[in-house]
């Protein structure tokens, strides 16, 4: 029996990018996957092409009446969500002092707030049906400042705080929560930005390396993991790479 037969879960911004590669994985370990995204065509191709264990749904994560309607939705369609996958994000370059208003309420919307309402709805939903995963994408850039992302940074730190305060909060209810760090991976947005940093392991990261450590957390082989940080940077975060 494959590790995640009998999971059901939701992926949010997984139309593409690290969030098509982790409803791959997760479908691939045996789980059923709801895909939502702002993406309808990408959405909908995905899903077709995995059949019927996979489903995708029209989500904005800042639509707050919508989440619990969505999580609702899967329920109907594939089952009650046991693992829920809060990866939508955005981010983009910006000096500081060019930083808008706008822009930095629109990164906190989606980064963090959308975070907050997929809690809100998983949580209710996991409490019914026995429990669950919750994992949230945060970046190396909860971990460290990066000159430029000043919103992304902050959205991303404070993801990895409320991961730890939500974790603490529901644990005794059978509810894990951990946060994801991915370093500099490759995907269509990140391959505009040019060469890639020096890493430890002498690479950019792969959507995979990261779809990996998703699919642990959704399985029961991480369940004495709750409220932790799960570094993917193939050691970025870890210090400068010596030149010899
Ligand atoms: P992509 O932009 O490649 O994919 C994200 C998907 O989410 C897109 O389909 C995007 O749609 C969608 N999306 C954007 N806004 C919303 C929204 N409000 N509601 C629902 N879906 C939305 O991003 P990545 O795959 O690169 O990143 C995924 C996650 O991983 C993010 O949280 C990101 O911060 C994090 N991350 C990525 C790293 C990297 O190197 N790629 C490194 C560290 C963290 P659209 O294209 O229309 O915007």
């Amino acid at each position: 029996m494959a590790r995640l037969t009998g999971k059901v879960a939701l992926v949010s911004g997984g139309a593409r990018g690290l969030g098509a590669a982790q409803v791959r994985r997760l479908h691939a370990d045996g789980a059923k996957v709801a895909i939502t995204d702002v993406r309808d065509d990408r959405g909908r191709q995905l899903a077709a092409e995995l059949g019927d264990a996979a489903a995708y749904l029209h989500h904005d994560v800042t639509d707050a009446q919508r989440w619990r309607a969505v999580v609702a939705e899967i329920a109907d369609t594939l089952g009650p969500i046991n693992v829920l996958v809060n990866n939508a994000g955005i981010g983009a370059p910006v000096p500081f002092l060019d930083t808008t208003l706008d822009f930095w309420q629109q990164t906190m919307d989606v980064n963090l707030t959308g975070v907050f309402h997929g809690m809100q709805a998983g949580i209710e939903s996991m409490l019914g049906s026995g429990g669950g995963s919750i994992i949230n994408i945060s970046s190396v850039a909860g971990l460290r400042g990066s000159a430029h992302l000043h919103p992304y940074v902050a959205s991303k730190f404070a993801v990895r705080g409320l991961t730890k305060s939500v974790a603490l909060e529901f644990g005794k209810r059978g509810i894990r929560v951990n946060s994801v760090h991915p370093g500099f991976i490759v995907t269509e947005l990140t391959e505009q930005l040019g060469t890639p940093p020096d890493v430890a392991l002498g690479r950019p990261g792969q959507p995979d390396d990261v779809a990996d450590v998703v699919a642990f957390l959704a399985s029961d082989e991480s369940r004495y993991c709750t409220g932790a940080e799960f570094v993917v940077d193939g050691g970025m975060s870890a210090g400068p790479v010596p030149r010899s």
